[in-house]
């Protein structure tokens, strides 16, 4: 594919009706019903593989007082990217993060040393105030989700919950069919806490990135200001590098959060915090993924994975038969136009619908389906049961 053909994701977002930007709202998306599709997809499979890990989901306010992020930190670093105004004298902002929130969770009952690592995911809704002018469809935004989680742990727990994470970010990639790449961001000159720890936390991350094998190159002075991270990388199908997963170690943010748990001897001690995100932002991760596909989704992905196209009316009832029979395993339109056989092929071809069901009387009287895919490739005449099948074990290998 040569670039010139390439299309960017707005104008996918129109051809195939997912997604829509309006004047009313600079730097945030309006999802339309096949593009909200592919986002809680994507989120329930997210949802899934953290869930089998030990996480528990929770959400915490939008709209908070702006002293949490005093007393967190991130006022100083960070105030100039928030939307912060009054509210009955008083200073308000709408979440740039979710990390402070998610301290105060922990923080609300008394937590032992057994009880932890505690991982809670989140997908808040956070903002971002970016000027106008540097905004751009779905990969600079200012309302957005991250795919976040906190796991608070002990020392003695670090490397394993890194070692962990770093084995989850190959997976959730490879079932994605992206390759990661690594580095390790180290402290940056406007930085938080004491040079040992930093140098500590640093040492813990990158004897996890050896002990996992894993490539990895160093960013120097590209960590958070709260701790040193871990961000992977990937290459889409145009050979761009777009930064997706961070994994932060911090021991900041527990210190000025004043969370603690009680040890062994029933001491008073702080957790380490550790911040990861697996894809980033869900939206500009989808607008990724709408160019790097070109909107020619894998079929588990795909907002319609199936199209039946009867030949005539007389053909109707079969093809609607068809989709009740496919409904519980896959996402079935019927193509009911008074349309030719090759208008109705052609627009599914163009809504990049993975698979098309040709149904006529000899399909019917056989109880089987004429199969072809939007490439164009002619699959034969299959029985119900053997599509049932294909289709399946494409959505189970995310194929
Ligand atoms: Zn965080």
């Amino acid at each position: 594919m040569t670039t010139a053909t390439l299309k960017d994701h707005r104008e996918l977002g129109r051809e195939l009706d997912l997604f829509s930007f309006h004047e009313y709202a600079p730097g945030a998306i309006f999802w339309h019903p096949k593009g909200w599709i592919i986002y809680r997809t994507l989120q329930e499979f997210l949802r899934n593989i953290t869930a089998s890990q030990g996480y528990q989901e929770i959400s915490t306010p939008v709209l908070i007082k702006s002293k949490i992020f005093e007393k967190s930190g991130h006022w100083k670093h960070f105030r100039e990217n928030m939307f912060n105004f009054e509210v009955e004298n008083e200073t308000y902002s709408l979440k740039p993060m979710n990390c402070p929130e998610s301290a105060l969770v922990f923080g609300s009952k008394t937590r032992s040393y057994n009880d932890l690592p505690i991982r809670f995911s989140e997908y808040g809704i956070l903002h971002r105030n970016e000027l106008t002018g540097v905004l751009g469809g779905a990969f600079r935004v200012r309302q957005f989700t991250i795919d976040d989680a906190h796991i608070f742990a002990r020392q003695d727990q670090i490397q394993e919950e890194i070692n962990n994470l770093l084995k989850l970010v190959i997976e959730v990639y490879k079932s994605l069919g992206f390759n990661p790449k690594f580095y390790l961001s180290t402290k940056p000159d406007k930085a938080m806490g004491d040079a040992k720890t930093w140098k500590e936390a640093e040492s813990d991350l990158e004897k996890s990135l050896k002990e996992t094998k894993v490539k990895y190159d160093i960013k120097p002075k590209d960590g958070a200001f709260y701790g040193p991270k871990i961000d992977i990388h990937i290459d889409d199908s145009q050979g761009r590098d777009w930064q997706l997963a961070t994994i932060q170690l911090d021991f900041q943010q527990p210190e000025s959060m004043g969370i603690s748990y009680v040890d062994k001897n029933g001491k008073n001690e702080r957790p380490v915090m550790i911040h990861r995100g697996l894809t980033g932002s869900l939206e500009r991760f989808i607008g990724i993924l709408v160019e790097h596909f070109q909107g020619s989704f894998p079929v588990w992905l795909s907002p319609v994975q199936v199209t039946v196209l009867p030949l005539s009316d007389k053909f109707i009832n079969y093809a609607q038969k068809v989709r009740k029979a496919l409904e519980p395993i896959a996402r079935v339109e019927v193509d009911e136009r008074n349309e030719t056989l090759q208008a109705k092929i052609r627009d599914a071809s163009m809504q990049k619908i993975p698979y098309l069901l040709v149904v006529g009387g000899r399909e019917e009287e056989a109880e089987k389906v004429a199969t072809r895919t939007r490439e164009g490739k002619d699959l034969g005449q299959l029985t119900l049961n053997e599509f049932k099948m294909k289709i399946q074990q494409d959505i189970d290998k995310k194929s």
